[in-house]
């Protein structure tokens, strides 16, 4: 008889309370949900590019059709900003614009000619698609970070099988209601769910792994893919910094800075997490930026109206704490915020501004992923740029200064992905566009985002044919003997 499922509690984060339970899904069920994939890949990818945007444009009316309830259930899992209730729309984004390009990502894969090096042989291309792709996903942003990958590995002919987070699964349930609308992808888009073992156990199923979360396990997943000689694409951490030199619009650069460090909580990896301003604007920028945090709301009452929701993870709240009481002993001031507030038994920060903050604090070196915003003075621009190159991350960065010509010149000697010049938060900006690479500790693999993202879940064969007369290894000559 078979034993019944092993259930994890999902805490609410508004309420504190679990309310919510999901399997842990054992090493058989992964195995044989990862052996159903394997088998319908084969038809998914013999069905050609074309054929599979068929069916996704079907999901695409499944998704439109429920995109407000995708948008509820991802409210429900992170404690609601404004990014989760428009979930469904990114989504139908998403596809929207595979749809669109996924031909032509596939068209420029393609190649046929003669050899330069060898002339009578013909090269001709074909690209094969990794059977499973494993997509290992966090709790800030569950969809959108599950999906930014899961999408093009199934448009590129990939079957997938996903791992959200333990901490935010309602919003994956929700979703899959629209893919069981279309059977042609519910064969091969699955999903399981539960904590760490679950995810190990999708890595040692699959043949390609994206994976989207923290530096600790992020380091895990490449050891593991590595022990499989599976290729892993890490999506990790940040500690992005921005810079405002001594001429920039203080007024728009504490405006940008503000929403680029508390938007979701600050519980986003391109967050503002350390701001460099000239010395000689340094109080006058605070006393703005402090001015305009006063203004942030808590969304407490109604999730649906203020700017800022409680942290998604409670754990995450005694972290933002003890960088912030470490930042303290050190010497640091705190301008604005510094506690967190339990409400209704959700956990909220306000924006906290220190200032006074050095290198030698956490707050200035690991990961914060809460609404904190560390300001610190620089006397000249070297000192700036080599304060923000100061890090172990390098995902994105911003500097906001007199003129764009200046804030570029600044921004291409930082070693970050995407540079903001100035505004922040700009990476949205680079989707369907162009892709950039992380530094440091902050990913591995290739771009995620841009049209060539697609090759990631290929692999790509040549086909050579010679059209020549063939080589007789009894005319190869020693060399001593030609002269
Ligand atoms: P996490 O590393 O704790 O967990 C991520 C996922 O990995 C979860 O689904 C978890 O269950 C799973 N997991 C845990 N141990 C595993 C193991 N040994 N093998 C396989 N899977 C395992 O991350 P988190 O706390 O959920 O997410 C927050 C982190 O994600 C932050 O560090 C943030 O910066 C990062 N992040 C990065 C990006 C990016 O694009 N660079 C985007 C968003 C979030």
């Amino acid at each position: 008889m078979a034993s019944a499922a092993e259930m994890l509690e999902v805490r609410n984060p508004r309420t504190g309370e679990a309310d919510h339970r999901i399997p842990v899904s054992s090493r058989e069920e992964v195995a044989a949900k990862a052996a159903a994939l394997r088998e319908n890949q084969r038809a998914w990818e013999a069905m050609g590019v074309e054929g599979r945007c068929g069916v996704m444009a079907r999901w695409l009316g499944a998704v439109k059709a429920r995109a407000a309830d995708i948008g509820e259930a991802d409210a429900v899992d992170t404690g609601g900003c404004h990014t989760s209730y428009i979930q469904g729309f990114i989504t139908m984004g998403n596809i929207g614009g595979w749809l669109e390009d996924a031909p032509k990502a596939f068209a420029d894969l393609a190649w046929k000619g003669m050899s330069t090096s060898m002339p009578t042989v013909e090269v001709e291309s074909q690209v094969v698609a990794y059977p499973i792709t494993g997509v290992i996903s966090p709790w800030n942003a569950p969809l959108m970070l599950a999906l930014l990958d899961a999408i093009p590995a199934l448009f590129a002919g990939s079957a997938v099988l996903l791992k959200p987070s333990e901490v935010t699964p309602r919003v994956i349930e929700a979703l899959f209601e629209t893919v069981r609308e279309v059977p042609e992808l519910a064969k091969v888009f699955d999903y399981v769910t539960g904590p760490s073992q679950v995810g190990q156990a999708v890595i040692e199923e699959v043949d390609t792994i994206c994976f989207t979360g923290s530096v600790p396990t992020g380091r895990k997943v490449a050891v593991a893919c590595a022990e499989r000689l599976i290729p892993c694409n890490l999506e990790l951490g940040g500690k992005d910094p921005c810079i405002v030199t001594e001429n920039a619009d203080l007024e728009r650069a504490a405006t940008a800075v503000l929403r680029g460090a508390v938007y979701a909580t600050g519980q986003v990896c391109y967050s503002i997490e350390r701001v460099y301003v000239h010395e000689s604007v340094h109080d006058q920028f605070v006393a703005l930026l402090a001015e305009k945090a006063g203004e942030v709301r808590f969304n407490a009452e109604n999730p649906k109206a203020g700017h800022i929701g409680p942290f998604t993870f409670a754990p995450q709240a005694a972290i933002v704490t003890a960088h912030i009481a470490d930042a303290v002993a050190q010497g640091a001031t705190v301008v604005t915020g510094g506690e967190v507030e339990n409400i209704g038994g959700g956990l909220y920060l306000r924006p906290t501004i220190l200032t006074g903050v050095n290198h030698d604090m956490l707050i200035m070196q690991d990961e914060t992923f809460g609404p904190c915003i560390p300001v610190m003075a620089y006397s000249d621009t070297e000192e700036a740029i080599r304060l923000a190159n100061d890090t172990h991350f390098g995902l994105t960065a911003s500097v906001i200064a007199g003129d764009a010509e200046e804030a570029k010149a600044i921004g291409r000697r930082i070693n970050a992905g995407g540079i903001f010049l100035q505004d922040t938060f700009l990476t949205f900006a680079k989707l369907r566009t162009f892709g950039s690479d992380s530094f440091g500790w902050s990913g591995y693999g290739s771009p995620r985002i841009g049209p060539e993202s697609l090759r990631r879940f290929l692999r790509r064969k040549s086909l050579l044919t010679q059209t020549g007369a063939v080589a007789d290894i009894r005319n190869d000559h020693h060399l001593d003997e030609e002269a």
